[in-house]
């Protein structure tokens, strides 16, 4: 087993679960797609690949667990699905999400530390934490709709 894999198995013992077979398996595709964002049906899908044994419900049920410890995210881009990713210590990002194609491309905010502090100061405001989606286009979408 692999040190991340280690550190994922410490989080739901020490909580009282069991890496089973179809929860490592679910965190392992999960890993090897680290930028990408998963509806359950397509985690379904890929999962599937490598477990025949793993049903949709299982994999519900996983990521409900996984986002109650804080091993998986669930993330809100406005879509009738809900979509999920891994949580990889030390990694902060956010989304940009493309509203002609849906396409979501992950950024940091590096500069977003400097901008809290100033409106903690102005503001008297402790801030403990923030959530970030810009909406706009792609490369892709924005060369198309420009047309050339
Ligand atoms: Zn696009
Ligand atoms: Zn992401
Ligand atoms: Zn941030």
């Amino acid at each position: 087993m692999d040190n991340e894999m280690k550190k994922y198995e410490n989080k739901l013992s020490t909580n009282g679960y069991k890496l089973t077979l179809q929860r490592r398996d679910i965190i392992s595709v999960l890993l090897e797609n680290k930028d990408k964002h998963f509806s359950a049906d397509e985690l379904f899908t890929e999962v599937k690949k490598i477990n025949k044994d793993v049903g949709l419900a299982t994999i519900y049920r996983s990521l409900e667990l996984f986002c109650k410890l804080g091993i998986t995210r669930q993330l809100d881009f406005d879509s009738p699905y809900k979509y999920y990713e891994i949580k990889i210590e030390g990694d902060h990002h956010h989304h940009f999400i493309c509203v002609e194609c849906g396409k979501i491309i992950e950024f940091d905010d590096k500069m977003m530390g400097k901008f809290e502090k100033s409106l903690e100061k102005e503001y008297n405001f402790k801030i403990l934490d923030h959530r970030i989606k810009f909406y706009g286009l792609c490369n892709e979408c924005e060369k198309k709709l420009k047309g050339d």
